[in-house]
């Protein structure tokens, strides 16, 4: 289960880090590391940090994207040490230790963490379902990134461990991956563009909207599927606007 949940760190800049954060996975039993357009190579400082992880560290994989990070997975949780950079669903990391270890259980699961110097950017906290936020000092409130690692891989593996100790519920429904959801997003986007209903070079916050609403919702694999039909449905009806 544990092999299910993914580290994302996006444009990491200290190899240090990327090292450290390797070490606070595998304390936590917790070893599928992703690096997403790192800015820092895997060096000697980040094998040194890493003490005995460095297997983490050899099983890294390295993407351009988030998107490609996590297109995989059915849910998406991303750290921010702002609490409300966007108007998102929040959870604590109580609550997503809970969520992820559940999930965990039969599909891919991801946490994304930001960059040293700038967090997620608003693009990137889109492609997450959920937000999760230590309630820090509130004046003093931004973790070192491995250190952050190691505070949400402790709360999944503690949440892992309480689902082993317990009658295991039903398993989640089946949400879909990250890509499918992707490709709805755009779907919606060209028949809602094509209507006449949004212009695309001035797209205003629409999708930011949608993608907010869908997300609240958490669409099931069968609903989904439903919501394309329909966009399909619609589109041979739309007279696509003269370029
Ligand atoms: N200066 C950045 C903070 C970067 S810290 C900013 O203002 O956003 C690097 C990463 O560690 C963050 O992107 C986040 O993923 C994680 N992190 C740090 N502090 C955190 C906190 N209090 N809660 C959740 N994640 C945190």
């Amino acid at each position: 289960m544990l092999e299910n949940v993914r580290v994302v760190l996006v444009g990491t800049s200290h190899s240090g880090n990327i090292g450290s954060a390797a070490r606070a996975m595998k304390t936590m039993g917790i070893s599928d590391l992703c690096l997403v357009a790192p800015e820092a190579e895997i060096d000697g400082k980040s094998v040194a940090l890493s003490a005995g992880a460095s297997d983490v560290l050899g099983g890294t994989t390295i993407v351009s994207e988030l998107s490609e990070a996590v297109s995989d997975c059915q849910l998406v949780i991303g750290a921010s040490a702002r609490s409300r950079t966007l108007d998102w669903p929040m959870v604590d990391g109580r609550e997503a230790g809970v969520k992820l270890a559940n999930e965990a259980r039969d599909a891919k699961v991801a946490i994304v963490f930001g960059r040293e110097n700038s967090g997620l950017n608003n693009a990137e906290l889109q492609q997450c379902h959920f937000h999760v936020c230590v309630p820090a000092n509130p004046e003093y409130s931004s973790l070192n990134l491995a250190m952050a690692v190691q505070l949400l891989c402790y709360e999944v593996r503690m949440a892992y461990l309480d689902l082993q100790n317990t009658h295991p519920e039903a398993a989640p429904e089946a949400y879909p991956h990250a890509d499918d959801l992707e490709r709805f997003y755009q779907h919606f986007e060209q028949s809602i563009a094509d209507s006449g209903f949004i212009i695309k070079p001035h797209p205003g916050k629409v999708m930011e909207k949608i993608r907010r609403m869908f997300n609240r919702i958490r669409m099931e694999k069968q609903e989904l599927n439903v919501m394309r039909g329909i966009l399909t449905a619609f589109d041979k009806h739309i007279s696509k606007p003269e370029k």
